[in-house]
């Protein structure tokens, strides 16, 4: 699904109409929505109006999508004015990612506002809604950050049944028109690879929709296998690029080198990648937040970095959670260095700021959203962290576009280009 900004319609004339927005007129097709008047509101793209909205919700998504005023950029200094035209022509270096994470006051509202302006020069007003389903909080490993983590014995365990996995996702597609759908897990393998198969092939022959997996580690063969059952993607993180760090966190289980060995399990296989890394972790300096803003560059099509948030009952729920600066201010660095690629407002960003995380995000760089779609009961186990973000978004998926079929082919050929995009000569 997608959102864009609402525009007017100032005036009709047949099957044309002309709109306004933020000052710019254009003219759409009509042909798609009844009865089209002068000040309707309505959403559109590539020329044609796709929705009516009311005025009141034209308004909600406009305050949610606004931008940042305009900066003053003579009090910006020189080296941030050098720093950001040169991430304009070729990829920024290690230290200046790192003087960058270090902006304070106007610089850093200029950094977001360039994030922001790199987002709508490469990416327009579109805003792409994803939907995620948690089926099973099982997990085999230890991660020291991790509610999920094995030796938290405090935490009531749930799987769901390949029926009520498949049913969830077929509805989400059919029902409020998701396209694209990420089934995560801890790393649990009582679902075996033939089960997964079977429910990757199950959610494909009843709805088109691109499936997305994250259930951890699980070798050549499974994601070879999956794959060919329907898989497009991968959700999965390298968390963190740094190996010392890495093995603090780590003490057993999950490995630095199978990790980065999967992400080129993934590569060779043509899985569409989503990753990144957690921010703000214990000992993490701002050089390595530098350093996985550049590993995330050169794995991800699809990025997916966000905040740690401390989780009771594991060994890290006494350490605090980064600022939601340093989480705006990586999201806006990402986007300078990655124009094209989505980057989500993580959930775990909502968590840190639940008023104003999304907006803050989408301010800043960000252009899209990832939903929970899994049930109630069982969404309150899922316990990565404590208080983890939750609303009802139906505004949101109301006003979705890309419902239609045809959309699915747009998204394919959104995702085929991201694939084959080399942004700078490297
Ligand atoms: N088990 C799979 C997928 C589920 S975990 C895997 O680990 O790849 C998905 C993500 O949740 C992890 O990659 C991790 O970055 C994130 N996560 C876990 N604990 C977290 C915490 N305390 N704060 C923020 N994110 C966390
Ligand atoms: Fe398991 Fe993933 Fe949590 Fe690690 S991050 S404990 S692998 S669910």
């Amino acid at each position: 699904m997608c959102l864009t900004i609402p525009a007017q319609i100032v005036s009709v004339d047949g099957n044309t109409a002309t709109i306004s927005k933020n000052g710019d007129y254009n003219k759409i097709d009509t042909t798609l929505i009844q009865d089209p008047k002068p000040g309707d509101w309505i959403l559109y793209i590539s020329d044609f109006a796709i929705n009516k909205i009311s005025e009141e919700d034209a308004k909600e998504i406009i305050d949610l999508l606004q931008d940042y005023g305009n900066i003053n950029t003579e009090t910006l200094s020189g080296k941030f004015l050098e720093v950001i035209k040169s991430s304009q022509t070729s990829l920024l270096a290690k230290e200046d990612i790192i003087y960058l994470l270090n902006t304070e006051g106007v610089e850093k509202e200029a950094l977001l506002a360039e994030g922001n302006i790199i987002r709508k020069t490469f990416l327009k007003d579109f805003y792409c809604i994803h939907g995620i389903i948690e089926f099973s909080n099982y997990c085999t490993n230890d991660c020291l950050y991790c509610g999920l983590r094995k030796e938290n014995k405090n935490l009531q365990r749930y799987r769901m049944s390949p029926d009520e996995i498949v049913n969830i996702a077929v509805n989400a597609v059919q029902e409020k028109g998701y396209k694209l759908l990420v089934l995560q897990s801890g790393e649990d393998f009582y679902y075996s690879d033939e089960t997964l198969v079977n429910i990757i092939k199950q959610i494909k022959q009843r709805c088109r929709v691109f499936i997305f997996i994250s259930i951890g580690e699980r070798g050549h063969n499974t994601y070879k296998k999956l794959k060919e059952a329907g898989a497009s993607g991968v959700l999965f993180r390298f968390e963190t690029a740094n190996p010392v760090l890495f093995k603090k966190l780590h003490p057993n289980g999950k490995n630095f080198e199978d990790r980065f060995n999967h992400l080129n399990i993934f590569k060779e296989l043509g899985y569409f990648i989503a990753t990144g890394s957690l921010i703000g972790l214990p000992d993490q300096t701002l050089e390595d937040i530098a350093n996985d803003i550049l590993v995330t560059k050169k794995y991800a099509n699809m990025v997916s970095t966000g905040p740690f948030i401390p989780s009771t009952d594991t060994p890290l729920a006494d350490y605090k959670p980064p600022s939601v600066d340093l989480v705006l201010k990586v999201i806006a660095i990402t986007r300078l260095v990655m124009r094209n690629a989505r980057i989500p407002v993580t959930t775990a960003l909502e968590t840190l700021d639940p008023v104003n995380g999304r907006m803050l995000g989408l301010k800043c760089g960000a252009n899209s959203l990832m939903f929970n779609l899994t049930p109630p009961h069982y969404r309150q186990l899922y316990k990565l962290y404590d208080n983890k973000f939750y609303q009802d978004e139906s505004t949101w998926e109301k006003y979705g576009l890309f419902k239609l079929d045809s959309s699915y082919k747009m998204l394919e050929e959104k995702m085929l280009n991201v694939l084959e995009d080399k942004e700078y000569e490297e």
